[in-house]
């Protein structure tokens, strides 16, 4: 009897249901009950936008994703690397062998100082030739920004919109998925992109090339920023396809959940 399903899985640890105990006992895979561990501890709200589903077949999608990391450089953060308002990185952190973004054939860039983890500097420049072989052009408007300079612009959105609306918006410094290197605002960076025809084909196949948006519309007390249709991170095309099947298509809980899984023993 493999069709557990990750709620139930649930209840069984929370409720000590004997007949799925049984079944994760004859199964006698470990990570079965590391998945139940994990579940346990994520946010109700998480463990409510995790549909009925197959525990096996969790299990193997989540296999793809970690194995996917490796596509990745070893040797700087992972692209899965949980950062929000309580999870820093420091002053001296700069991702390494950051990418200029040049004028090319498949987007357009309206600054000249902007720069990408190779990473995601190679998936840019794929969803760029995709969109402009659908007749799109994509322009990138804000990309790599270092510690210091995510503290003046934080600064700069107090002293426009004062601070409870910059908390919002904006990052305070150590705390932008920006300083990682694999995140980039599409221009306009406001609301009116998504009516664009670059904001609607992004929504469409922004995943295909493995690129996530961050902050959806109605999940503020999740991510803590407002709703940021321009703001996509580049995560994999693996954990895009993970983060649509399995967590609602948000990706602060899968990275939550990611982060729970590997410090989870
Ligand atoms: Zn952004």
């Amino acid at each position: 009897m493999k069709k557990l399903t990750v709620a139930l899985i649930l209840t069984s640890l929370l409720f000590g249901n004997a007949c799925a105990k049984s079944i994760v006992k004859k199964d006698s895979n470990p990570d079965i009950e590391k998945l139940n561990r994990v579940l346990a501890g994520m946010s109700q709200k998480c463990k409510d936008a995790i549909p009925n589903g197959d525990a096996e077949e969790f299990l193997a999608d989540l296999y793809k994703v970690l194995d996917s990391e490796k596509e990745c450089s070893s040797s700087d953060l992972s692209p899965f690397y949980l950062i929000d308002k309580k999870h820093y990185v420091g002053a001296d952190y700069v991702p390494k062998g950051l990418i200029h973004l040049e004028k090319n054939p498949y987007y357009e860039i309206n600054k000249n100082n902007l720069s990408l983890r190779p990473e995601a500097f190679a998936a840019l420049e794929k969803l760029g030739q995709a969109a402009k072989n659908d007749g799109v052009t994509l322009t990138v408007s804000s990309t790599y920004r270092s510690y210091e300079y995510q503290k003046n612009l934080f600064q700069y959105w107090v002293s426009v919109d004062g601070l409870e609306e910059a908390e919002r918006e904006s990052a305070r410094e150590g705390t932008s998925q920006h300083q990682l290197g694999m995140a980039l605002d599409f221009a306009p960076v406001d609301d009116a992109f998504d009516k664009t025809p670059g904001g609607q084909w992004v929504y469409k196949h922004a995943a295909e090339y493995g690129w996530s948006l961050s902050f959806p519309q109605g999940y503020e007390d999740v991510t803590g920023f407002r709703w940021e249709c321009w703001h996509f991170r580049y995560i994999g095309v693996e954990a895009c396809r993970f983060q649509k099947k399995w967590f609602s298509d948000v990706q602060q809980f899968m990275i939550e959940f990611l982060n729970s899984w590997k410090s989870n023993n």
